[in-house]
């Protein structure tokens, strides 16, 4: 398969509207009122219910304030919130392992917050506590990953995260260049980050993965050039590069950036060019939806291979097992539904202490859902549709079942983005960015004024 990427500014300037990311489908905003019986039911009627688990936890804490953040996180230097936490999180794994009992876990995800906000022996409790009532797929097998502030991990606690059993490492880096980073209230180092990721690979980590931002306050094309530059140095297996959003309203922590200090939007669509043409002249695959990896990282393997999926953690090869989330806001994906945890860290906390699962929203997936969420996929991960794959599974005829959709597509058909053959719809390299609005024509709830509201910028 074809995996190259052409930028097209003129396109961008069309097509740069609002849209959802498609972690899941339908989104979150979809979700209403969820019993825990609808829970145990999904769990039961799953189609996978034999099958593997992968398992997400959310850690919240962070000991600082990033301004551009938009996570559901908590902020504080105190030690003791985390310690209630472990506890929390140890009566919520009471509650769901039992109804999973003999299954696997073979992907793992603590992501947060931040993680490495926890000391060693946290790490090594909540680990513990998780092993005790899951077993875990061996390290050749299994993905087992975390997120990592470089600010707050050492060699020796990289060690330590290695010799609890996680095998594939995250770390939120943003931007090195001095000005963003105090702009946005987030001073880390080059050489600290290098030291993490050479501890990484020297203790056995088989995949390091950074995330970067842009658009953020200061940035220009050349100082973005530069961060880009030492980040491929380090050769990462994967970077995620993020399409800032300044939402003050949305996200309170954002009011403390100037949007006068923001990089215009020509400035930001150089930038964005850069990122595609710096990396993938570095042997950078752009697999979709802001990510790159290199060439033989699993992520790049299947998309050529056709089997790539796309779960809350993002792009996976492992989504097509149940998805179980721990962790206020955890959202899990079981058999047919979507269940989401409270919120709120004061709901989560009751509810537990009650002796309920935490679960407050959630939907559960009718037939439509069914086929529209496959058709999402494919194009997502795949940037290729095969007509005859959902008619097989769904028994449907498929241009007749979309034939509004189909018409839909033609502008983008002209302005060639896609290319509709008789049997499949096919991504043109000129298409890839451009994933989110090509699947929002087969999105049943998305209308211009709810992605205006709710999501970011496609692009
Ligand atoms: S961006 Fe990450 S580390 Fe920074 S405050 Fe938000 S959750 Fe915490």
């Amino acid at each position: 398969m074809d995996q190259s990427i052409t930028f097209d500014s003129d396109l961008i300037q069309r097509y740069n509207v609002n849209g959802p990311r498609y972690t899941s489908y339908p989104t979150a905003l979809q979700f209403g009122e969820f019993h825990p019986d609808e829970f145990k039911k999904a769990i039961a009627s799953s189609r996978l219910n034999d099958g593997d688990l992968s398992l997400y936890v959310h850690l919240p804490f962070c000991a600082t304030l990033c301004y551009y953040c938009a996570c559901n996180k908590v902020i504080t230097r105190k030690r003791e919130p985390a310690v209630e936490y472990l506890d929390l999180l140890e009566k919520e794994l009471d509650l769901v392992a039992p109804l999973f009992e003999g299954r696997f876990i073979s992907q793992l995800h603590w992501g947060g917050g931040t993680p490495t906000f926890l000391e060693d022996e946290q790490i090594s409790r909540l680990m513990q506590d998780i092993r005790a009532r899951f077993e875990f797929r061996s390290d050749a097998a299994g993905e087992f990953s975390i997120e990592v502030d470089p600010r707050t991990v050492d060699a020796d606690r990289v060690v330590h995260l290695r010799e609890e059993g996680f095998n594939r490492l995250s770390l939120g880096i943003q931007d090195f260049a001095p000005a963003v980073q105090k702009a946005v209230n987030r001073v880390q180092s080059y050489e600290d980050t290098k030291d993490v990721i050479e501890a990484a690979r020297l203790c056995g980590f088989r995949s390091i993965s950074v995330d970067l931002i842009y658009g953020l306050p200061f940035q220009s094309h050349a100082s973005f050039k530069r961060t880009l530059n030492q980040i491929v140095s380090l050769r990462p297996d994967r970077i995620s590069i993020y399409n800032y959003a300044h939402l003050p309203d949305r996200f309170t922590p954002q009011k403390r950036i100037l949007a006068g200090d923001l990089p215009k939007p020509e400035e930001k669509l150089l930038i964005l060019e850069l990122c595609i043409e710096l990396l993938t002249a570095s042997g950078y695959i752009y697999i979709g939806m802001d990510h790159f990896a290199l060439p033989d990282d699993e992520l790049a393997i299947a998309q050529r291979d056709g089997t790539l999926q796309r779960n809350f953690q993002g792009y996976s090869t492992f989504a097509d097992c149940d998805l179980l989330a721990l962790g206020v806001t955890g959202i899990s994906h079981i058999g047919d539904s979507y269940s989401q945890n409270a919120r709120e860290m004061e709901a989560y906390r009751e509810h537990l202490l009650a002796g309920r699962l935490p679960l407050e929203k959630g939907a559960v997936i009718d037939e439509d859902d069914q086929v529209r969420k496959e058709v999402i996929n494919e194009l997502i991960c795949n940037f290729a549709l095969q007509y005859r794959a959902v008619e097989e599974r769904f028994n449907v005829v498929f241009a007749d079942y979309f034939a509004k959709e189909m018409a839909s597509l033609k502008p983008m058909i002209e302005d060639g983005l896609i290319n509709l053959h008789s049997d499949a719809i096919t991504v043109t390299s000129k298409g890839r960015l451009f994933i989110r609005n090509i699947c929002m024509v087969f999105d049943r709830y998305m209308t211009e004024a709810v992605a205006e509201k709710r999501f970011s910028k496609a692009v």
